[in-house]
């Protein structure tokens, strides 16, 4: 849309046909500034009334999505219903907004895609879907390629300079583009079982019959990213309006081999049983008529060996990816929208677009290698509840960084402030701190001498009192002002 806007001819492609299913559903604030500021400089305003919770009630109510006040983490162990003290030890509540009205949402994909569809469409995008792209060929005189589509009733020709791989997936470009996508490097080893849920009792409720303290909450855990941990992975939890939840499992490497053979439902059923607490609440599950199946994904981890070509380029989730905890990847795409947006400003020379490119591919491979990072130190500390916590809070430290240089009027050259020199210090020595760990045998005291060289390296960008332990991990106010 905001191509057309700037006056090019956008042709859209997709393979299957809106609405249709598809994961990833837990914005962030810095989606959200970033809707915002697509939607002014490219004069797509509808853009903004997505951007908060409030303002999407109001104006598009029948478009699906759910309140997402913050992130919640709970640390189940093996065998037993779910506990913690008064002071919160095994629970995690960081709020991302302040109330309702500007809180984040969980987005309904088949809902807020065929929107944005509709959108594109109205704004003067051609959209070919239930569509394969057969066959590419290029020529390098006149710089054009030529797309040959092949619906269900014939193949039809295109031409065009660009062609933005927007497919989420690395598919596409290994068979016309001759990229290779692959695992090494990655730190993190995960991969998911997922679906859609109908009747899952609200984990709030729960924690309340069981008796444990949640009046000083900063909101309600059941309209945020619900995040379990487990000895297995984690499981996220995003409820959205008409009570449908997308949950899905994460299993690290160990627990992806010991589950390999079973189809999806037996390992989620098998691992969702040795937790009382998740079992009690998904007594009376079912599985939503979309996607009606568990869906099971190899490893996660994947990364492209080029993300530019001549005439082409990839949007960051065809360019890689790692794992959904932190909730990076709608912010993470929309950061790498709007760098092409720029890239393509019909002022951009062809010498200096061949450069932004170049910068565009090291600013993805940094990206990447913090998003890991960020990611890895918090799988490896999931059973030390007070480590993971600290852990979190460098992934805070980062993203609130992010949207304060964004909300003094700049944008930052890296998403979650990858390239900043001291941002990815604080990054890379956390990280570090954390692998030279005996995490198996630490002591109480060990722990906490850990913790406090975790609260000493955030320090200096630490504006919101993150680490504050009087706090007992209830985080009212991290969400900058908006
Ligand atoms: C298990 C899991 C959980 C996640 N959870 C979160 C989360 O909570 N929050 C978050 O922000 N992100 C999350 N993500 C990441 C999120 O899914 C992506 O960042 C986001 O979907 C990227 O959007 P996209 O439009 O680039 O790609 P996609 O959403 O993958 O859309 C690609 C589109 O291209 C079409 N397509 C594919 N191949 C072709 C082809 N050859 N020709 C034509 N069309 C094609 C597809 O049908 C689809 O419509 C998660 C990812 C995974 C794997």
């Amino acid at each position: 849309m905001a191509l057309t806007k700037m006056g090019y001819s956008v042709c859209l492609i997709e393979n299957d046909q809106h609405p249709r299913f598809a994961i990833g559903e837990s914005s962030t604030p810095i989606a959200d500034m970033i809707l915002r500021d697509l939607a002014d400089d490219y004069d797509l305003s509808f853009l903004k009334k997505l951007s908060r919770y409030g303002e999407w009630q109001r104006n598009h109510p029948e478009v699906v999505c759910g309140l997402k006040r913050g992130f919640s983490y709970y640390h189940h162990k093996k065998g037993q219903s779910f506990s913690s003290d008064k002071n919160h030890n095994s629970e995690l509540l960081v709020a991302a907004s302040e109330n309702d009205q500007n809180s984040d949402t969980n987005w309904l994909r088949s809902d807020v895609d065929h929107f944005l569809v509709n959108k594109a469409v109205e704004t003067g995008v051609c959209f070919f879907d239930q569509t394969n792209i057969q066959k590419l060929s290029r020529d390098p005189k006149k710089e054009r390629w030529s797309i040959f589509l092949e619906t269900s009733q014939r193949i039809k020709e295109v031409k065009s300079n660009w062609i933005i791989d927007a497919s989420g997936s690395p598919q596409f470009s290994s068979n016309f583009l001759n990229t290779q996508s692959h695992s090494s490097g990655f730190k993190t080893h995960s991969s998911a079982i997922y679906t859609h849920f109908e009747e899952v009792a609200h984990w709030l409720d729960y924690l309340k019959l069981k008796g444990l303290k949640t009046s000083d909450y900063p909101y309600n855990p059941d309209f945020s990213a619900l995040h379990h941990l487990i000895e297995e992975g984690w499981i996220w939890m995003l409820r959205f309006n008409n009570n449908r939840l997308s949950a899905g499992m994460l299993l690290d490497e160990s627990a992806q081999k010991k589950y390999s053979d079973n189809i999806p439902e037996e390992s989620w059923k098998s691992i969702i049983q040795q937790y009382p607490s998740l079992q009690d609440l998904f007594i009376d599950a079912e599985i939503a008529k979309s996607p009606n199946q568990f869906i099971k994904t190899g490893r996660l981890q994947r990364k492209l060996n080029r993300v530019y070509g001549n005439g082409w380029v990839v949007l960051p989730h065809t360019a890689g990816f790692v794992d959904p905890l932190h909730s990076t990847g709608i912010a993470y795409t929309l950061s790498g929208v709007e760098v092409l947006l720029k890239l393509f400003h019909p002022s951009v020379n062809k010498k200096e677009r061949k450069e932004l490119l170049k910068s565009y591919e090291d600013k993805i491979y940094s990206e990447l290698s913090v998003i890991d990072l960020l990611v890895s130190m918090c799988y490896k500390t999931r059973g030390l509840f007070d480590l993971f916590s600290a852990c979190t809070m460098i992934y805070f430290i980062a993203s609130i960084r992010y949207e304060q240089k964004r909300l003094a009027g700049e944008t930052p050259d890296t998403f979650l402030c990858a390239g900043h020199p001291e941002i990815r210090k604080i990054i890379e020595d956390s990280f570090a701190q954390i692998q030279n760990l005996n995490l198996d045998k630490l002591s109480e005291s060990q722990i906490n001498q850990e913790i406090k060289k975790f609260r000493k390296r955030i320090e200096p960008f630490n504006t919101v009192g993150l680490m504050n332990p009087e706090l007992n991990n209830m985080y009212q106010h991290t969400a900058v002002e908006l």
